[in-house]
């Protein structure tokens, strides 16, 4: 069968931020250019969106956001199928199998649940936040996925995908597909301007469509330590290089290393360097953003569609079948 790679983003913000990009989209969009004989699914991630958002004018705004910058950051439409899983049914209909097959305290150990008690009472959550890992699985099992790129944080869920479809077809006989985590280490979890992961939710983002006037203000916001112009500093420990290497080529990379470790950098160079790559490399995806119109995603969604429905409904047939629910 040929190799399936799968990925999705949710729509709870006004765009995507550089750590979505980098930690996930980015190795999603260079698999396409190496695996040539592999086939690609990238989906709107509006049924895990809607855990946060409630308003339907806001969903909608969003996720048209998020599939023009699906397109917008590089993805070929030609080699890739782009869907709406709300339009699926069997994404909620496998939900509903693997809810039942799964014991309350694998939820209770999710990062995802324990991130959002944190922020509050674990009585005001909703259940869709506390399940949230199985409509996950259900996602990828669907499609039998081979391959999931990720950043760090989503790796728990993908091994409880794993566990999942190995637990069902030890039960059920083989049905699903094992998948695996595609975790690339160097961008693994994206540094935000704090020094904690990036975040939508800690606001500390530098976000693909900002425009020149945030990205400034926000490299400025960049939180740095103490060392005088003169010292040298490590890179690895500075907040401003982590970013900025982002958008740097290996080459420039290493000239960039040198000047920390050198010392004479102050961080106001520093920043101003990082300010022109990042501007340099964002400039053309929110110029081609900006030509790309609701219609056009929205037919793009259409086309595929009814293939992406023929796979998922085949695979939910025969999980139907194989757990008793079908009855012819
Ligand atoms: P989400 O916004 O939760 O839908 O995240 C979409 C994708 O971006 C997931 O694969 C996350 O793991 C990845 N991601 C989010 N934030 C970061 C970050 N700071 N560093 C690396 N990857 C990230």
């Amino acid at each position: 069968m040929t190799k399936r790679i799968l990925t999705g983003l949710k729509p709870t913000g006004e765009q995507l931020h550089i750590g979505n990009y980098f930690g996930a989209i980015k190795p999603f969009i260079d698999l396409t250019h190496t695996e040539k004989d592999a086939e690609f699914f990238l989906f709107l991630a509006n049924m895990h969106g809607f855990t946060q958002l409630h308003d339907p004018k806001t969903l909608k705004e969003y996720s048209l956001t998020i599939l023009k910058l699906y397109l917008a950051i590089g993805i070929n439409p030609n080699k890739v199928f782009i869907y709406n899983p709300a339009e699926i049914p069997a994404h909620a209909q496998l939900n509903r199998v693997l809810s039942c097959l799964t014991i309350m305290g694998t939820m209770e150990r999710m990062h995802s649940y324990k991130d959002a008690l944190a922020k509050g009472k674990a009585g005001e959550l909703s259940v869709g936040t506390f399940n949230y890992p199985v409509l996950m699985a259900a996602d990828i099992l669907l499609y039998d996925a081979d391959l999931v790129p990720v950043g760090q944080d989503q790796k728990q869920h993908v091994e409880y995908a794993r566990d999942i479809a190995e637990k069902f077809n030890r039960q059920y006989g083989e049905t699903f597909k094992v998948p695996h985590p595609l975790i690339n280490r160097e961008v693994a979890t994206i540094t935000g301007l704090d020094g904690r992961k990036m975040s939508k939710s800690y606001n500390n983002y530098i976000g693909l469509l900002d425009d020149e006037k945030t990205l400034l203000k926000k490299v400025k916001q960049i939180a740095t330590d103490t060392k005088t112009v003169e010292e040298s500093k490590n890179p690895d420990e500075c907040n401003v290089y982590k970013i900025g290497k982002l958008f740097l080529t290996p080459e420039e990379d290493q000239a960039r290393r040198k000047k920390y470790l050198a010392g004479g950098l102050s961080y106001k160079e520093a920043k101003e360097y990082t300010f022109e790559k990042m501007r340099n490399y964002l400039a053309p995806i929110q110029k081609k953003y900006h030509a790309i119109s609701d219609e056009e995603v929205i037919h793009m969604l259409a086309k595929n569609t009814s293939h992406i429905q023929e796979i998922a409904q085949k695979k939910i047939t025969e999980v139907y079948k194989k757990i008793g629910f079908t009855l012819s």
